[in-house]
């Protein structure tokens, strides 16, 4: 299959040739000639599977060339940042097009956006309030649109804007064709689709979560107080001693917890940032332009911020905390899995989300390993360099080091079994799976299930400041 069997323009061929695309994925292959058509759509596409192309370049093609001021697209989607990104591809496929496209969100100045509406678009990619509030200053007229696109209607769902997308329906001429995109379809979504699609294309990709299956995925047992220290442990060495991460798309449960999370990695050494809704505009797209030139390493995200980011070759994604919502998991660990490529997630679990993990594999019809807890240490990260137990340095225990103890933490396990900095002990050979903390009912295996290599997990009496 290829694109030019589609039947998209040269002009539409042009540009995705030039983005580096030789074969369309699943759901272009399915959605390009169903948009084409004419037909209203139904995609069950999860993130990172291409679906933005799968609407984008039909409607580029059918769109033809610019005409009038009014919208004839309408693209609505969550997140400003998702907006920004179908605008980013919009520009891209579009290159060799004469259309305008307007991006309208919040969290950032109207007027540019009014101004930018008055001089009149083709293509206005929206977030949902934004919209609302100059549609009502009546900045912004919605009766030319005949192509309207909802995407990630889930996720929409989730944040609550389904009656601001029904306010939104309303305004637009009831001739026009449909394209709704979700990832998951519970009741709220179908009964959505139902009301607002007329006798769709079905377009499923494969099985949901699929996107799961090509992320190499691993857990680590560790309580709360340590989650920081062994972050920091496994940006400076690996999941599995494969040596420092380039960079980390790091989520945590909430806004106060991303920023906090920041301020240590950057403590500790490692270039971070947040991201997250309370963050003004600016600082949010300075974060994500840092991350994607490589100025830092971590990028600390929270669950709303995380939509639309791409991080192509950046595959490394952690669970700082797990969600509440299963979904959302398998949203995160998209970031890592997009078109088609592989990447890998590592989750820190504390006792207290041993119940969401369950959630989530019950969703993903998939475990998750428990992996063995790496050798770290609990670094008082506002005062200077650690102080490293030769236990570990020289492979023999309780040389000349401490061996880690509880601290009154749970009972952790010391080891010092482990051979040196850089090389392994076998867990199982030494007895040892890091904290007594850890052992539990589920295996320490790696994600191929075989016996984890990974170092025992001693551990520096904690000095580490809350
Ligand atoms: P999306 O799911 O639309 O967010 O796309 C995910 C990623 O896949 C983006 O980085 C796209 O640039 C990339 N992509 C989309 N279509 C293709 C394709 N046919 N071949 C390779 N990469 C693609």
């Amino acid at each position: 299959m290829s694109f030019e069997n589609l039947g998209l323009e040269p002009e539409l061929l042009r540009a995705v040739a030039a983005k580096g695309y030789t074969t369309p994925t699943p759901i272009q292959a399915k959605a390009i000639p169903a948009v084409l058509s004419g037909r209203d759509v139904l995609a069950g596409a999860q993130t990172g599977t291409g679906k933005t192309a799968g609407f984008v370049l039909p409607l580029l093609q059918v769109l033809g060339s610019a005409q009038g001021k009014l919208p004839r697209v309408l693209v609505l989607t969550p997140t400003r940042e998702l907006a920004a990104q179908i605008a980013e591809s919009v520009a891209d496929y579009g290159a060799h097009k004469n259309l305008r496209t307007r991006v309208i969100f919040g969290g950032v100045g109207e007027r540019p956006q009014i101004d930018g509406l008055r001089a009149g678009c083709d293509i206005l990619i929206a977030t949902p309030g934004r919209l609302l509030d100059l549609c009502e200053q009546r900045y912004c007229n919605l009766s030319q649109v005949k192509h309207f696109v909802l995407d990630e209607a889930d996720r929409m769902l989730d944040m609550g804007f389904i009656p601001a997308i029904k306010r939104v329906i309303r305004m637009l001429p009831v001739e026009r064709q449909n394209l709704m995109f979700s990832a998951t379809y519970a009741d709220d979504i179908r009964a959505l689709a139902s009301s607002m699609l007329k006798n769709p294309v079905s377009v499923e990709v494969a099985a949901r979560n699929t996107t799961a299956e090509r992320v190499e995925q691993i857990a680590y047992r560790v309580v709360k107080e340590d989650k920081r220290h062994l972050l920091v442990h496994l940006f400076k060495n690996g999941a599995s001693s494969e040596g420092a991460w380039t960079q980390a798309l790091v989520f945590t449960r909430t806004k106060h917890g991303a920023n906090r999370l920041a301020e240590q990695l950057e403590a500790s050494g490692i270039r971070a940032a947040a991201i997250h809704g309370n963050k003004s505009q600016s600082a949010r797209v300075k974060a994500l332009a840092d991350f994607k030139d490589g100025a830092i390493t971590a990028l600390v995200a929270t669950e709303v911020a995380s939509r639309g980011l791409d991080i192509k070759e950046r595959p490394q994604v952690v669970n700082y905390e797990l969600p509440n919502v299963p979904e959302d998991y398998v949203h995160r660990i998209g970031r890592t899995a997009r078109a088609g490529s592989t990447g890998a997630a590592v989750s820190l679990v504390a006792p207290d989300e041993a119940s969401l993990l369950r959630n989530i594999e019950r969703t993903m019809n998939q475990r998750i390993p428990f992996v063995t807890v790496p050798e770290f240490e609990a670094i008082e990260i506002r005062t200077s360099a650690p102080q490293r137990s030769s236990g570990v340095s020289d492979g023999r225990q309780g040389q000349g080091g401490r061996s880690a103890n509880s601290q009154g933490r749970g009972g952790r396990q010391g080891g010092g079994q482990g051979s040196g900095q850089g090389s392994r002990s076998s867990a199982a050979g030494a007895g040892n799976r890091g904290r007594s903390s850890s052992s539990s009912s589920r295996s320490s295996s790696t994600p191929s299930g075989t016996q984890s290599q990974g170092r025992v997990g001693q551990r520096r009496p904690a000095t580490a400041s809350r």
